[in-house]
C-alpha cells in the first residue's frame, strides 16, 4: 500500500528549486497544486480546434495566486526576523498579506485605494484583521508610498517587487509542465504589475533548463501573451497610464512594477501584449462561468477574452495548445457579478408546490 502524502504547501513540494534552507520555518496555508482545467463546451461553440487549458488559480487559500507569492515572501521575511510586512493592493495581495502575515504571527499593514476594491477581498483583509490603510488615490500612487515608508519603517514589503514573490509564483509553471507532461505553445494571462508573466517565464525557464534531468520533449517554453484592460494599458501604448480604470480592478494599474522584466519575457518568449475592452472581458467571464462551470474574477478573463481575439486573427494557430492563467476568483467580486446578472433576475412566487411546480415547467 501505497504511503499516504500530505500536501503541505508549493514550498515543501518544489524545495529544491526556491531559495530555503532544511532549517527555514515555512510559512504555508495550503497553497499551490491548483487544477488544471480543460475546456470541454467552448471550443465547441467557437468551433476552433484549440486545446485550452485552464489554471484555476483562484482556488488557493484566499483564492487568488498572490498566495504563491506571499507564502515565500512571508517565510523569508519571518526567517530575516521581520515582525511586519506591508503591500499597496487592489484587493487580493492584501488578503494574502494579511491571511500569510496571521499565520506567521506577525503585523500586516496594507495600503487599498478607497473605493475601488472589490467586496469580497475588502472583506477578507478585515476579517484577517489586517491594518487597513485607505487611501484617496489609486493602487500607483499606493505602491510609491509604500516605497518610500519601508525605507523609514521596520516593515517588509511584499509587492511582487520583492524578489520572493516571483520564486513562489513561478511555481504554477512547474506544475504545468509537471501535469500536462511539456509546456503548451501559448500561455495567456492578464497583465497589472507583470510580476506575474515574469514568474511564469522564469519557472517554464528554469524547467527547460534543467530538462536533461527528464525528457527532451521539456526542453521548449511557451510564447508568452500578456492582456490588459484598455483603460489600463501600458504595455500596449508603450507608456505609463496616469488614469488607469477598468471594471477589471485587480488589473487597474498604470505604472506596472516589473516593466523592464515583462519586456523581456515578450523579447525572450516571442509574444505580445493586447488589450480587451471592459465588455470583452466581461463576456469572457460570464462564458466561462454559463459554459464550463467556472467562475472567475474579471481581470482573469482577460487572458480568456485575448485569447479568443488572437485565435479570431490567426496569431494563436488552430490546433494549439494554449493554458490561460484565472488568477483570481469570481466569489471576490459579488458586485460585478451580480450586475452582469440583470437579465436573469431569480423568479420570486409563492410557498407553495404547485408554484413551485409551475416555475419549473414555465422554465423547461
Ligand atoms: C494581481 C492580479 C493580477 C495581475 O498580476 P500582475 O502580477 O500584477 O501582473 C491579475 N489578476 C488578479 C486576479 C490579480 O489579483
Amino acid at each position: 500500500m501505497a504511503t499516504p502524502q500530505r500536501y503541505t504547501g508549493l514550498i515543501a513540494r518544489y524545495r529544491d528549486r526556491l531559495p530555503v534552507s532544511e532549517s527555514t520555518r515555512l510559512i504555508s496555508l495550503g497553497e499551490g497544486n491548483t487544477p488544471l482545467i480543460q475546456l470541454q463546451n467552448i471550443p465547441r461553440l467557437i468551433g476552433v480546434d484549440v486545446d485550452i487549458y485552464v489554471k484555476f488559480e483562484g482556488l488557493n487559500p484566499t483564492g487568488s495566486f498572490k498566495d504563491r507569492g506571499m507564502t515565500m515572501a512571508v517565510t523569508k521575511a519571518v526567517e530575516a526576523g521581520s515582525q511586519a510586512i506591508i503591500c499597496a493592493s487592489t484587493g487580493n495581495t492584501s488578503a494574502a498579506a494579511a491571511a500569510y502575515a496571521v499565520r506567521a504571527g506577525i503585523k500586516a499593514f496594507v495600503l487599498i485605494p478607497a473605493g475601488k476594491i472589490a467586496l469580497g477581498k475588502l472583506a477578507q483583509t478585515l476579517m484577517y484583521g489586517a491594518q487597513i490603510i485607505q487611501i484617496d488615490g489609486n493602487f500607483d500612487a499606493g505602491m510609491a508610498l509604500v516605497k518610500q515608508v519601508a525605507e523609514h519603517a521596520p516593515v517588509t514589503i511584499v509587492n511582487s517587487i520583492n524578489p520572493f514573490r516571483l520564486e513562489g509564483q513561478k511555481t504554477a509553471a512547474f506544475e504545468i509542465v509537471d501535469e500536462l507532461g511539456v509546456a503548451p505553445d501559448y500561455h495567456c494571462l492578464p497583465v497589472g504589475n507583470a510580476g506575474n508573466i515574469t514568474a511564469y517565464w522564469k519557472g517554464y525557464s528554469e524547467y527547460a533548463a534543467a530538462s536533461d534531468r527528464h525528457a527532451a520533449v521539456i526542453d521548449k517554453r511557451p510564447v508568452m501573451c500578456g492582456y490588459q484592460a484598455s483603460g489600463a494599458a501600458p504595455f500596449v501604448l508603450g507608456k505609463m497610464v496616469d488614469n488607469p480604470e477598468t471594471v477589471a480592478t485587480a488589473i487597474r494599474i498604470g505604472h506596472p512594477q516589473s516593466w523592464d522584466l515583462a519586456w523581456k519575457v515578450q523579447q525572450e518568449s516571442g509574444g505580445w501584449f493586447d488589450s480587451l475592452t471592459d465588455a470583452q472581458i466581461l463576456t469572457a467571464q460570464k462564458l466561462l462561468s454559463t459554459h464550463e462551470g467556472i467562475f472567475c474574477e474579471p481581470a482573469s478573463a482577460a487572458s480568456l477574452a485575448g485569447l479568443f481575439k488572437d485565435l479570431g486573427t490567426g496569431k494563436i494557430p488552430v490546433g494549439s495548445r494554449v493554458v490561460c492563467t484565472l488568477t483570481g476568483n469570481g466569489i471576490k467580486d459579488p458586485d460585478i457579478a451580480i450586475a452582469q446578472c440583470q437579465d436573469a433576475k431569480p423568479v420570486t412566487i409563492e410557498a407553495s408546490l404547485d408554484a413551485v411546480k409551475q416555475a419549473i415547467l414555465d422554465a423547461l
